[in-house]
């Protein structure tokens, strides 16, 4: 509960215009001043919508998220929902504080994974200038452990910094997603948070989140996605200057398999292959 409700503006005051020039947007913000003390779910500001504008599309539960753009709203995952409280002005992002890098911890990196930039290779004979980084950032739920930090050259250390600085919209689907134990469930937990973020996942993202090492792995990962577990998953191309950018939207998911995403892509890997050396007559 927050104690500056009252300090939040009136959902109809000059501050809400002046901010939000979409009317979907400032509806979103009235609702969810509105439910201040009992927060929202997403199904509930769609139905309000409906209700409201006489529709609904597929933004419009972005436009519940826009109202981010000047607010602080946090989302819970409620069972299979999302639960929006509006909490407060949004402030500017604090000076990255959290854990430091302990000048032990710093010894045990570079003893452990090498006196080397873990994506150049360069090293301090070479001129490079050593970095500590979290490969998962803090900012994404990354720990200050030794298993979550590697060495970076400057040069890539600030690349990976603006890199992963692209992908800030997504923070909160990530966050949710980063976790899990496989590449497949945090591949496929991003595509559920982002479904219910309202947005679509760049295929960018999908090797970070992945945690995957190999070029190729994200497009195995979401064939397994749909060939194994049985998902849908739509692909939207478009030209984005001179190359194609690709989108995934989750379109139906299910449940994982209780013995996990891994076993049941290991078996049927290995039915696949038995039924291949049976020869053609028994497929
Ligand atoms: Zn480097």
């Amino acid at each position: 509960m927050t104690g500056d409700v009252e300090q939040l503006p009136l959902p109809d005051s000059a501050e809400i215009q002046g901010s939000f020039s979409n009317r979907e947007t400032r509806e979103a913000y009235r609702f969810l001043y509105e439910r201040r003390l009992s927060p929202p779910t997403m199904a509930e500001w769609i139905a309000r919508a409906e209700n409201v504008l006489g529709k609904a599309n597929v933004h419009t539960s972005r436009r519940l998220r826009d109202v981010r753009d000047h607010f602080e709203v946090r989302s819970t995952k409620v069972g299979s929902d999302w639960v929006y409280e509006l909490v407060g002005r949004r402030t500017t992002p604090v000076a990255k504080g959290g854990p430091r890098i302990s000048p032990r911890l710093e010894a045990e990196v570079y003893t452990v994974k090498g006196r080397f930039c873990h994506m150049c290779g360069a090293t301090p004979e070479d001129g490079a200038k050593l970095q500590i980084d979290h490969i998962i950032p803090r900012s994404w739920g990354g720990e200050t452990s030794l298993e979550n930090l590697e060495p970076l050259c400057a040069v890539h250390n600030n690349g990976k910094r603006n890199f992963f600085a692209s992908f800030s919209p997504y923070a909160d689907a990530i966050k949710l997603a980063i976790g899990q134990a496989t590449p497949w469930e945090r591949i496929g937990e991003l595509l559920r948070s982002s479904r219910e973020l309202g947005i679509w996942v760049p295929s960018e993202l999908l090797p970070v989140v992945g945690r995957e090492s190999h070029k190729g792995d994200p497009a195995r990962r979401l064939r397994d996605l749909r060939v194994v577990l049985g998902w849908t998953i739509k692909a939207h191309k478009r030209k984005e200057g001179r190359g194609t950018k690709v989108e995934y939207e989750l379109i139906a998911d299910r449940p994982w398999p209780p013995e996990g995403a891994q076993e049941a892509v290991t078996r049927y890997e290995r039915e696949r292959k038995r039924r291949k050396a049976a020869g053609p007559l028994a497929t």
